[in-house]
């Protein structure tokens, strides 16, 4: 067989794994590996014979059967992390690969970050040599491609939740397709909720027919595995008339699962951190009337309600807070975001109620504007939501929709390649050596029209060169940072302006998000908070006198709560600033290895930078909407307008600030912004909003806006 040698010796955790037993056969480790209840725990000779035996083996399991927190330690266990090799094990979302890696130490009896670690950005807990099992984002994974193309330190790359089809996925899985014909000794184990299995087989059997005529090496064709899953039959129930509000309706839904007295956790879905810290306080008021008495019709004393909320912003403690069984006495009502449809299980849930719509990424390329709005859930989506009631036994979902609408539902989610912005993307391919992005191969190939754009903005960028090539200077460096493209070229840009020190904590403050703390009710006392810092020149500055004050305070997580800041994203901000800084010295990019002193009070030069970076999202005012229907005291709507071309003819963008910058109620003539929302009413909002001179753009962006029409496309 062609699995990393192993000799015994090694580093010392090696000497935790018996030399030399054979693969898949129990023995006796120091470690607890696993646990033996779930699933797929049936099936792990079965599996290991496949990845002994086959270069790609595909496992179809239910949600909940054990495959993301199993999987890697069976292979572990089996041997294939000897000789120094490790285990890797990629999740779309990070909040779920910190999660099931703290599951895994703890299952292991193992602290985290010693022989079980994760990376996500900004943030790792691992030990180079030691850590066995790495769960890891797909994104990281990437990056550590761009160090280490062919990923010489693993041995068996575990590519989780592939059904998601996220952007960074699918990337990968062309990627890996590659990496496959270099090396026969890599294992690759792709796991999925559904049936997008045999589009998978497909494109890995091709890939690799290649390698087999060498006689060597493992069977180059791929397998497929189902696990039987052990769940219980859900039965779904629709309104009778749609609603209005689904989080109220859904807080409705969950009190009454609530009053019905039979127990069993409730998970309700919703799309957004501000919906569940909506939900969870209406769901404490509900508690609180409840009180410590009931009107309980049980024998043995009323459940209790325990509201609790899980997103991906949500800080640790908090979030393992949620795994835990509720107290005796004591129902839990969770109110999560998509991050519990498949990455995340809950034990204990009996009861969905799912409002069926999600917050998605939306790219339109004739307006080359991503942006995030809450669209209509898949039923393919809803079928995973309403699966994670029969987990202990027989359940409900409760759908906050009409049943003829469920039916009108799209059938399945659109993969997130069709509806990005591919920018990151196509610098990332490139920066890897890949230099025909149309040629490369995707499991489904990205729109074309969407790959043009991304190398427009890529030139405009100044990434790529004539000949679509990356530059070797804004290119390579750029290429460099874990950040988006436009937040790297506005750190890139400070540098000759003066103001690195500033796009250092701006560009790691926007990108941890989630700075200020969820206002759960308290709107008022969260603005007045924001004014303390609110700077006329936008977020970004805004930012800036965040992240002053929080030093001042000696980062000090009480000064942070009175402020409405989550210290957990200021310290994470922090640690990614560091971490920037160091990517900026090691790369040689910063002058003197040192940023330079602060420009003091003139902002100038930090709204230049922004504007460097963001120039593609440069809008100008264009006028007030007034509703002749509202109330004297309603300012109205400021319209704006992006000021480059767009191939957008009919219906020009509804652009407006959101209500979170502060910005909303001052008119700018001119801004850059960071991100889009949609909302409801057609309105696109802008958040991360700073007010820029026109005239910089196109100083700034010649090729953006020095020609009358610009809409070339260097070299793509
Ligand atoms: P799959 O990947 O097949 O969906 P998982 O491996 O994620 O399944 O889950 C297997 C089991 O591990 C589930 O019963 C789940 O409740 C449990 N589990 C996963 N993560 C955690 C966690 N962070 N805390 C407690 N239990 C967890
Ligand atoms: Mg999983």
């Amino acid at each position: 067989a062609q699995q990393p040698a192993s000799s015994g010796s090694g580093s010392d955790d090696d000497r935790d794994i018996p030399e030399g037993a054979p693969r898949a056969m129990p023995m006796e480790p120091r470690y607890r590996y696993g646990d033996p209840t779930l699933p797929v725990s049936r099936y792990r000779r079965q599996i290991l014979y496949l990845v002994e035996n086959h270069a790609v083996t595909i496992i179809v399991g239910e949600t909940g059967s054990g495959k993301t927190t199993q999987l890697p330690q069976f292979v572990l266990e089996a041997g294939w992390a000897e000789s120094g090799f490790a285990i890797a094990i990629t999740q779309p979302r990070r909040v779920a690969a910190v999660s099931v890696a703290a599951r895994v130490a703890e299952e292991m009896e193992v602290d985290l970050g010693t022989t079980v670690g994760y990376a996500v950005r900004f943030d790792n807990a691992l030990q180079a040599g030691r850590t066995r099992i790495k769960y890891l984002t797909d994104g990281v994974l990437l990056r550590e491609m761009m160090d280490d193309p062919l990923l010489t330190q693993y041995s068996v790359v575990v590519v989780d939740e592939a059904h998601e089809r996220s952007l960074s996925t699918d990337m990968l899985l062309g990627l890996l397709k590659k990496v496959l014909r270099r090396r026969p000794d890599l294992r690759l184990v792709i796991s999925s909720a559904t049936l997008e299995a045999a589009q998978l087989r497909t494109f890995f059997d091709t890939a690799t027919v290649a390698g087999r005529k060498q006689g060597s090496g493992p069977d180059r064709s791929s397998a497929i595995l189902t696990v039987e899953g052990r769940t219980h039959p859900v039965q779904v129930h629709y309104l009778e008339a749609p609603c209005s509000d689904y989080v109220r309706a859904a807080v409705e839904a969950a009190v009454a699962i609530h009053e019905e007295e039979i127990p069993g956790d409730v998970l309700i879905f919703l799309t957004g951190q501000d919906e569940v810290t909506s939900a969870v306080r209406l769901l404490e008021e509900h508690a609180r009337r409840q009180g410590g008495g009931g009107r309980g019709r049980g024998g043995g004393g009323p459940l209790r309600m325990m509201p609790l909320p899980l997103y991906a912003g949500l800080p640790g403690p908090q979030q393992q807070l949620v795994f835990k069984p509720a107290p005796r006495g004591f129902r839990k009502v969770v109110a999560a975001t998509n991050v519990a449809e498949t990455s995340l299980t809950l034990e204990g849930v009996v009861y969905v109620v799912d409002c069926c719509f999600v917050k998605q990424r939306a790219y339109n390329p004739l307006t080359g504007l991503e942006s995030l709005l809450v669209a209509p859930l898949s039923q393919a989506s809803a079928a995973q939501r309403a699966g994670r009631a029969g987990r202990v036994r027989a359940g409900h979902c409760f759908r906050l929709c009409t049943e003829e609408a469920f039916a009108s539902l799209p059938k399945v989610t659109v993969p997130e390649m069709q509806r990005s912005n591919l920018v990151g993307m196509v610098l990332q391919l490139k920066a890897l050596g890949i230099d025909n992005v149309m040629k490369f191969e995707w499991l489904a190939p990205p729109p074309a029209e969407a790959m043009v754009r991304a190398l427009e903005e890529l030139h405009a960028l100044g990434v790529l060169d004539e000949d679509a090539r990356l530059t070797k200077d804004v290119g390579l460096a750029l290429s460099a940072l874990p950040l988006e493209p436009p937040l790297g070229a506005a750190l890139l840009a400070s540098r000759g302006l003066g103001c690195a020190e500033e796009l250092l904590t701006i560009a790691s403050l926007m990108s941890v998000q989630h700075v200020w703390a969820p206002a759960q009710g308290a709107t008022r006392a969260l603005d007045e908070a924001k004014a303390r810092f609110a700077a006329a020149e936008g977020d970004a500055v805004t930012l800036l006198n965040v992240h002053r004050a929080w030093r001042a305070s000696g980062r000090s997580a009480a000064w942070a709560h009175r402020n409405f800041l989550q210290p957990s994203s200021l310290f994470r901000a922090d640690e990614a600033r560091e971490q920037l800084l160091g990517l900026l010295r090691r790369h040689g990019l910063l002058p003197g290895g040192q940023p330079p002193p602060s420009a003091d009070r003139d902002m100038d030069p930090v709204r230049r930078a922004m504007a460097a970076g963001l120039f593609m999202n440069a809008a100008v005012f264009e006028r007030t909407e007034y509703n002749p229907l509202a109330p004297e005291s309603d300012p109205g709507k400021n319209v704006y307008r992006l000021v480059r071309y767009t191939a957008q003819k009919t219906a020009p963008l509804k652009l407006r600030i959101h209500p979170s910058s502060v910005l909303f109620r001052s008119t700018p003539p001119c801004v850059v912004f960071h991100t889009v929302q949609q909302a409801d009413s057609g309105w696109f909002e802008m958040q991360g909003v700073t007010s820029v001179d026109p005239s910089w753009l196109p100083e700034l962006a010649p090729h953006m806006y020095h020609r009358p029409q610009p809409r070339g496309v260097g070299g793509g």
